[in-house]
């Protein structure tokens, strides 16, 4: 099996003005400008990705959106469509992340509709699923992947979700300091990578990238990494320093 090519993702939450976020991203693409065998993605604010997009177009940082809606414009006030996000020079998008799923209401079946805009406009969607402490702990880890990506995956065929990236991002573990041991985590990674293959095929099972979510810092990062089953991160807090973040594309 040819390695698939390691994505780091940075996604900065709602965290920095456009200021901040031009700053940070600048010292990130100094810090970051050697890297070639390592995919690189940050995720700011929706108000910075216009900005920060000028700091890292012609590098080798990647930007990407935090969330989208799945019309393609009309009276949905507040909300950003994929050609908007397109428009302002992003080519991944994070789609269904913990956070939205608990504080925002978003379900599989959003998440679902999500992706396809993100796919039909040519937007890479970094989907993310994880179970909770809880459902951990009652032997639910499996099922509750399996419906995430069952009704999340609906009605695709292998061919459209060749860029799609899954961030497998246990939510006990999220701004946590927690991490799931990198055994743990690689589990569930090849736990996923049959799902893709049952549901999918073999060829998009073994080419889709499999990304951990959930406290990665520069200390754990290289573990993580030696596992088969993971092809890279995403980072929230750690993501926020260039040079903290930069440790960690450097694993
Ligand atoms: C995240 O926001 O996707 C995340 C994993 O956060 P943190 O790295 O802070 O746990």
């Amino acid at each position: 099996m040819g390695k698939r090519k390691p994505l780091i993702a940075g996604n900065w939450k709602m965290f920095k003005t456009c200021t901040e976020a031009v700053e940070t991203a600048s010292k990130l693409v100094k810090l970051s400008s050697n890297v070639t065998d390592t995919d690189i993605m940050i995720a700011p604010t929706f108000t910075s990705l216009a900005l920060v997009s000028k700091v890292v177009a012609g590098t080798n940082v990647g930007l990407g959106a935090q969330n989208l809606f799945w019309e393609a414009q009309g009276a949905y006030t507040g909300e950003i469509s994929a050609q908007m996000i397109l428009s302002a020079g992003c080519s991944y998008v994070i789609i269904g992340h913990s956070e939205r799923r608990q504080f925002f209401s978003e379900t599989d079946s959003s998440v679902n509709k999500k992706i396809n805009s993100a796919i039909q406009s040519g937007l890479i969607p970094v989907m993310c699923i994880g179970e909770t402490g809880p459902e951990r702990d009652a032997d639910k880890t499996f099922s509750i992947l399996d419906k995430q990506v069952q009704m999340g995956l609906e009605g695709f065929s292998s061919g459209n979700l060749r860029s799609l990236v899954i961030a497998y991002e246990p939510v006990w573990a999220i701004g946590t300091g927690k991490t799931a041991t990198s055994g743990q985590a690689q589990e569930v990674h090849r736990f996923l990578r049959s799902l893709i293959e049952k549901k999918f095929d073999k060829n998009l099972a073994e080419s889709i990238r499999i990304l951990y979510g959930g406290s990665v810092k520069p200390d754990n990062i290289a573990e993580l990494m030696s596992m088969p089953d993971i092809d890279g991160a995403l980072v929230g807090g750690a993501s926020l320093d260039p040079e903290v973040f930069s440790k960690i594309i450097h694993f």
